[in-house]
C-alpha cells in the first residue's frame, strides 16, 4: 500500500516562502491499495491538488472516490467545492463521517458563500453516516472518538496485513479518549498524528483540541507504533519550526518524520 499526503497543516492554508518544504494545503491523506482502490482521509485543501492530480493523470477514471471526514471544521472541508471530479456526471461520491454530512456541505456551498449548490452538483454524491467498522476494497476501517471540540474521528485501516491509523485533531484528556486512542493504535504501522503545538504553546491552549510532538511519542510508545508521523503542523509554524519538532521527537522516538506535501510512503 502507498501513502501520499496531499495536505498536512492545520487550521488555515497560510502560504509563505518558509513553508515551502512541508506545505501549506489542510489535511488530505490518500492511502492507495493498488489499482483504483484508494481511500482519502479528510477534504482540507490538499484534495483541490489532488483531485487536479487525479483529472491530469486519469481524466477517463471513474472509480467510486471514497472520503473518510474525520469532522467538520473548515480545514478539514474546505477542498471539496474545488476537487474537480465534483463537476464529472460520471463520478460517483462517497463520503463518510458523523451524521450531518448532507446538511454541512449544503450550508457550505450555501449563497452567498459559493456558486453551485451542494445539490446541484454534477457528481453523484452518497453522504454514509459511520458509526461502526466498514469493509471496504478489501480494507477494515474502525472509527473511534478522539478528543476535540465538536467532535472529531479517528480512524484504524487495516489492509493488507499492515494497519495505519489516522488521529488528527486530538487533545489528551487524560483518561478514557487517550485509552481509546492508545488502543487503536496498537501495533500500528504507522500513526498519523496532530502535532499541531509546540511544548510552549501547549500552555496557552488548553481545549483547543489539538497535541504536542511529544503527546505523539507518548501515544507511539504505549501503542507500540512502528512508524510516527507528525501531522497538522500550525499553520503558522515555518519549516524550521517543523524540522526543529521533528528532530525532538526523533531524539524520544527515532522512527518520527513531519509529514510533508507530496511526501509517499509505502508499506
Ligand atoms: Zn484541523
Amino acid at each position: 500500500m502507498k501513502i501520499r499526503i496531499w495536505g498536512a497543516r492545520g487550521s488555515v492554508p497560510c502560504f509563505s516562502k518558509k513553508k515551502n518544504h512541508f506545505g501549506t494545503n489542510t489535511p488530505c491523506v490518500e492511502l492507495s491499495l493498488g489499482h483504483e482502490r484508494r481511500l482519502i482521509f479528510d477534504a482540507g485543501t490538499g484534495l483541490v491538488s489532488m483531485g487536479n492530480h487525479m483529472s491530469e493523470h486519469r481524466p477517463k477514471d471513474a472509480e467510486t472516490i471514497n472520503i473518510f471526514l474525520s469532522h467538520f471544521h473548515w480545514d478539514h472541508i474546505q477542498g471539496l467545492p474545488f476537487f474537480k471530479p465534483v463537476f464529472r456526471r460520471d463520478a460517483k461520491i462517497h463520503i463518510y463521517g458523523k451524521e450531518e454530512i448532507e446538511k454541512v456541505f449544503s450550508s457550505q456551498m450555501i449563497t452567498p458563500f459559493y456558486p453551485v449548490p451542494f445539490g446541484a452538483l454534477p457528481a453523484q454524491i452518497e453522504a454514509v453516516h459511520l458509526e461502526s467498522p466498514e469493509e471496504l476494497l478489501g480494507a477494515r476501517i474502525t472509527p473511534f472518538q478522539v478528543n476535540h471540540p465538536q467532535g472529531c474521528i479517528g480512524y484504524r485501516i487495516e489492509a493488507e496485513a499492515k494497519v495505519i491509523v489516522y488521529a488528527t485533531d486530538t487533545e489528551p484528556d487524560g483518561g478514557r479518549l487517550d485509552e481509546i486512542l492508545v488502543s487503536h493504535s496498537a501495533g500500528a504501522d504507522l500513526l498519523i498524528m496532530d502535532s499541531n503545538n509546540s511544548l510552549e504553546e501547549e500552555k496557552d491552549r488548553k481545549g483547543w483540541g489539538h497535541s504536542t510532538w511529544k503527546d505523539c511519542v507518548g501515544v507511539a510508545q504505549k501503542a507500540g507504533v512502528k512508524k510516527l508521523l507528525l501531522f497538522h503542523h500550525d499553520p503558522f509554524h515555518d519549516d524550521e519550526q517543523v524540522f526543529e519538532k521533528e528532530s525532538l521527537a526523533r531524539k524520544e522516538f527515532p522512527e518520527s518524520y513531519s509529514a510533508y506535501e507530496e511526501m509517499v510512503l509505502e508499506f
